[in-house]
């Protein structure tokens, strides 16, 4: 006998646990997750940085309408803080300039910006080379605590009468006479008359094994690096500081530094694991940019960011395909999004309020890859 929910929900990454909070208000939710640990891939291994430089316009106006609730979450989310206030530094050489007006121009209609000249640049991030020389701040960025959001999501779930599986990983999909039946490769089945696929990196496989056309997703491979920052740098003022262009970042990380070359390795979905190449890029592109010089790397780990083809997430039910929903394709901002992703989610399931201006349903549905809205 299959336990049944309103709602199903694959997937324990932030994707799944935040729309599965926000679908518990109204609806019997269980959300599977195939691994014993929620956030166990790409959720547990991000930047964590809320910052307006990631994605375009449209991903910019889904983190505005999400920035609301990391300062004040709602009710039922505890009194954990979801993150801490870190300065945000995009910086450019001269031959960089022109991408950074650029940037500064689009951040500007999003949020306050200060231009800052090669002092500014020092001031706020000593370590740079002196050929930084141009750099705009964002004195008001996130660092998120995934933990923290993971857990908070989870609380509101189960307050709400919803469920969590672990060691639950969809096996196989069925759809009959008006229900999804999922059995995990425990055995265990699940119904319900609404599937979400929030998979993650998996999220094609997941619509294949339910016979939905999948929607050409890509995983891509992102690589992290800690080591130590030289002796008496004042790590608590150090700002997340990027390259304008998709180089290099680093920021303080646990009493030292993290930093990442921005790679973005095509990879099928899986653990991902750091390689080689991309960990000793990092260094080098550290040691090409600031004044520190990487001697010994204290831990690394790679995650994996997950794409659309038009890099924009997927929100919205399949067409043709009953109760079949979409909410993937997050790619490097699934975390500061996922407040407005969830309740846009919600919205569409439940019928509510669509929550988010500036951004309509059929700009994020599955519509625009040829499935129709
Ligand atoms: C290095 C790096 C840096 C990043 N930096 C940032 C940042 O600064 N800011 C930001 O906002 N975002 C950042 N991101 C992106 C962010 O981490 C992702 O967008 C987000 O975590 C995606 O969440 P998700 O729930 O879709 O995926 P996941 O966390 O991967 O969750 C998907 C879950 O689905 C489960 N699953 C898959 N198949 C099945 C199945 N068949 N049955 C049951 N369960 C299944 C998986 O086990 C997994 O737990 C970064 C990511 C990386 C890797």
């Amino acid at each position: 006998m299959a336990a049944t929910s309103d709602i199903l929900v694959i997937g324990g990454g932030i994707a799944g646990l935040s729309a599965a909070a926000e679908l518990a208000k109204s609806a019997r939710v269980t959300v599977l997750e195939g691994e014993e640990q929620v956030g166990f891939h790409s959720s547990g291994r991000s930047a964590t940085m809320l910052h307006y430089a990631l994605g375009d316009r449209l991903v910019r106006a889904l983190t505005l309408a999400s920035r609301g609730f990391f300062d004040s979450p709602p009710e039922g989310f505890g009194d954990v803080p979801l993150g801490r206030r870190m300065a945000v530094l995009v910086y450019a050489r001269d031959d960089e300039r022109a991408a950074l007006d650029a940037l500064d121009a689009e951040l500007s209609l999003f949020v306050e910006v200060e231009r800052l000249d090669a002092r500014g640049v020092r001031e706020l991030c000593p370590m740079l080379k002196d050929d930084n020389r141009h750099g705009i701040a964002d004195r008001d960025g996130i660092r998120l605590d995934p933990h923290a959001l993971l857990q908070a999501n989870l609380r509101q779930l189960r307050s709400r009468g919803g469920e969590l599986r672990t060691g639950a990983r969809a096996a196989a999909i069925a759809f009959r006479s008006g229900t999804w039946t999922v059995t995990t490769d425990a055995g265990d089945e699940h119904s319900a008359p609404i599937l979400v696929n929030a998979a993650g990196a998996w999220a094609d496989d997941v619509a294949r094994l339910a016979g939905i056309q999948p929607l050409g997703l890509q995983p891509k491979r992102r690589t992290i690096i800690t080591f130590d920052a030289p002796p008496g740098t004042d790590l608590d003022r150090l700002p997340f500081a990027k390259t304008v262009g998709d180089e290099l970042y680093f920021a303080p990380e646990s009493g030292r530094l993290f930093a990442s070359p921005m790679d973005e390795v095509p990879t099928d979905p899986c653990d991902a694991q750091p390689e080689e190449f991309e960990v000793a890029l990092a260094a080098h592109r550290v040691e090409e940019r600031t004044t520190v010089a990487v001697e010994r790397i204290h831990s690394r780990w790679a995650g994996l960011r997950t794409f659309t083809p038009d890099r924009r997430p997927v929100v919205g039910f399949a067409a043709g395909a009953e109760g079949f929903f979409w909410l993937a394709g997050q790619g490097g901002f699934g975390l500061q999004t996922s407040p407005a992703m969830s309740a846009m989610a919600a919205a569409l399931v439940t019928g509510g309020d669509w929550p988010v201006k500036d951004v309509a349903p059929e700009d994020l549905g599955p519509g625009r890859f040829g499935q129709p809205a």
